[in-house]
């Protein structure tokens, strides 16, 4: 089966990981909706780079995944949606007990609930085309934690849940629901919280990138973005039509030890 043709919606896919994911998928000629909470020029311009790029159909619709009714909006607005990555995502890092509240809340709301709201949103779709794909980016941290990352961990492992959840809901039909656990991967996201682990270890830049970051990633090699946007095209295709319910892990083999 060709994936040609499907429609693909990527929740935070104006940088890093999402729009990895958007480009790997348009080469094998899915049309694209690129989303975060900005709208400007920058951001319909790279969907227009992609469409030309690649020859598809794309699309930037500005939606904020920390709202409810702003998930469900992206998918009513995208009209079809064959394939949800579930990729918006924000990170801090602070100990327990001087975890901002309201950061707390925000990364729940962006990295889990939204997930729930679009996937809400998009089994309908699914079910009347007769095909689906979801695709939640959960992280090694959906599998194993870290110290200072207390909102992430839970939201991480949460999405892995709700992963399951949706694959049993849907065994029966043609849609599959599968998570991708990230290692490390140097994006704007993980550039933001070096300065922070600095601190919270008293280390330098290359100390916390050696000795923190991949210190847990055993190939001591960040992963890619087209790494995982292969992976997301691999659960798209029909040597995957039977995995449901699991987590791939890319990793450099971080959760192996
Ligand atoms: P990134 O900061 O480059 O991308 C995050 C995306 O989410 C951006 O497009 C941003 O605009 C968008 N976003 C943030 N808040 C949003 C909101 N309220 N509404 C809509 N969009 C919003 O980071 P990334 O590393 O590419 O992260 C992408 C996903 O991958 C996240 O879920 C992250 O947790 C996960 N992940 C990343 C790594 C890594 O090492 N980079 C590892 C494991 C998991």
């Amino acid at each position: 089966m060709t994936l040609q043709g499907k429609t693909a919606v990527i929740t935070g896919s104006n940088s890093g990981i999402g729009l990895g994911i958007a480009i790997e998928l348009a080469k094998v000629g899915v049309d694209v909706v690129l989303n975060s909470f900005t709208d400007r020029d920058e951001d319909h311009a790279l969907a227009a780079g992609v469409a030309q790029d690649h020859g598809v159909k794309a699309r930037y619709i500005k939606a904020d995944m920390s709202k409810g009714d702003e998930c469900r909006a992206l998918i009513e607005q995208a009209g079809a949606c064959d394939i949800l990555i579930n990729n918006a995502g924000i990170q801090h890092v602070a100990a327990i007990d001087e975890f901002p509240a309201e950061k707390w809340d925000a990364i729940i709301a962006i990295n889990m609930t939204s997930a729930f709201h679009t996937t809400a949103a998009a089994l309908p779709l699914m079910r009347a085309a007769g095909w689906g794909r979801v695709i939640n980016i959960a992280s090694a941290h959906g599998l194993t934690a870290s110290p200072f990352k207390s909102a992430y961990v839970a939201a991480k492992h949460g999405v892995v849940g709700l992963t399951k959840v949706t694959a049993l809901e849907t065994a029966q039909e043609p849609i599959t629901c599968n998570a991708i656990c990230p290692g490390y991967v140097l994006t704007p996201l993980v550039e933001a919280q070096i300065p922070d682990t600095m601190k919270e270890y008293n280390m330098s830049r290359e100390d916390v990138i050696k000795n923190v970051m991949l210190t847990r990633q055993p190939s001591k090699e960040f992963a890619t973005v087209e790494q995982m946007g292969g992976t997301a095209a691999f659960l798209c295709s029909d040597a995957a039509a039977q995995i449901t319910g699991t987590t791939i892990s890319v990793d450099g083999g971080w959760t192996a030890l």
